[in-house]
């Protein structure tokens, strides 16, 4: 095959490079900025000009990259690779390998629903597809993001009626910023942790129509309180930080993510609602893209990998195969803990600490 698994991440022969490594090496072609895909240190990266933009925002600004436009190829070595939109979040991609007449890809994250804060996802016809499955269960169907998106602000303007301020908690480059752009802003100010800042300057450079916020913190505390929204990760649930924002009758928490749709996932954190949102593809979404590509073998990773590759196996009459993940054995559907950073799907990054904010509270501010 194209692609080997290595202890470095999926590793090419012919190419002479790696595909989203979770160990630093010479030279990575990556598919997205969520931190289980993109590793800081790396002497080269290629990827999506938007994918450069966020990880230079979220790790160094002098990281070594070259931007590759969607759908042209470059050679490396003896193969010819592309990118191609994978619709997950801002800049993200598939990448499509040629190498002696075969044609592989690798998806990376991806959804299948309309999202106007990323590039609709593309068909990239194929030999091998080596597609995610992070919800490769029967279980996950998304409801129309559009009816998600009149609840979550049917909600705030109800919590704001009451005197309550409303949070939404979600991964903080993605989500984040898709959450952001279906909020309506004439229910109320908006307010965002520091950690959305840099993300959000890249969706605002790339031409993203994103509302008018103001940074949660002391000087906007006393403006956001009671009627404002405000949008920060997970780990700011419980922190002095958070608590500088209540209303005069509290605060509402909502958690914004895929594993929304299963009832017992509620219980993962103390959240007043649960809002099914994902910035990945779902069942059927996954299987009409296997489809799609017309791939006769297709390797899947991440999440319910066994699932999803004995039905394409059983139904589809595909060759399947299961690629090894970074974080095995701690994917959210066989995990207890709501902390797991393998998905980026509403779930934390250990960098997206809070601490920075919270500290501000020593400072005896409000
Ligand atoms: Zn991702």
């Amino acid at each position: 095959m194209l692609l080997e698994p290595t202890a470095d991440g999926l590793w090419c022969e012919a190419g002479g490079f790696h595909v989203d490594p979770w160990r630093p090496v010479p030279l990575a072609v990556v598919t997205h900025a969520h931190a289980d895909h993109a590793t800081p240190g790396c002497g080269r990266y290629l990827a999506s000009e938007r994918t450069l933009d966020v990880m230079r925002v979220r790790f160094s600004k002098d990281l070594e990259g070259s931007p590759m436009d969607w759908g042209t190829p470059t050679d490396l070595g003896r193969c010819r690779v592309s990118l191609h939109p994978a619709g997950h979040v801002l800049g993200s991609a598939q990448i499509r390998i040629e190498c002696d007449d075969d044609v592989l890809c690798v998806t990376g994250d991806y959804k299948r629903e309309d999202d106007p804060t990323a590039e609709p996802f593309e068909v990239v016809p194929c030999d091998t597809l080596l597609t995610e499955s992070t919800f490769g269960l029967p279980i996950y169907r998304w409801p129309d993001p559009s009816t998600v998106f009149d609840k979550m602000n049917a909600w705030w303007r109800e919590n704001a009626a009451a005197g309550r301020t409303t949070v939404f908690l979600s991964y903080a480059f993605g989500k984040a910023q898709r959450i952001l752009a279906g909020l309506d802003a004439s229910i109320g100010p908006i307010g965002v942790h520091g950690s959305l800042v840099g993300p959000n300057s890249v969706y605002t450079r790339a031409g993203i129509r994103l509302p008018d916020v103001l940074r949660a913190d002391a000087d906007s505390a006393a403006m956001l309180a009671g009627g404002g929204a405000i949008v920060c990760p997970p780990s700011a649930t419980g922190t002095p930080w958070i608590r500088r924002f209540n209303g005069p009758e509290g605060a509402r928490m909502g958690f914004v993510s895929g594993w929304m749709q299963v009832r017992g996932r509620r219980r993962w954190r103390a959240v007043d609602r649960g809002f099914i949102l994902s910035d990945h593809a779902d069942w059927d979404g996954l299987i009409s893209t296997v489809r799609a590509s017309g791939a006769s073998r297709v390797g899947v990773t991440h999440g319910s990998s066994e699932v999803l590759a004995r039905y394409l196996r059983e139904k589809l009459e595909l060759e399947t195969f299961v690629v090894p993940t970074r974080y095995v054995g701690e994917s959210p559907p066989t995990s207890a803990s709501p902390n797991d950073a393998s998905t980026g799907e509403g779930v934390e990054d250990p960098r997206e600490d809070p601490g920075e904010d919270s500290r501000e509270d020593k400072g005896g501010a409000a």
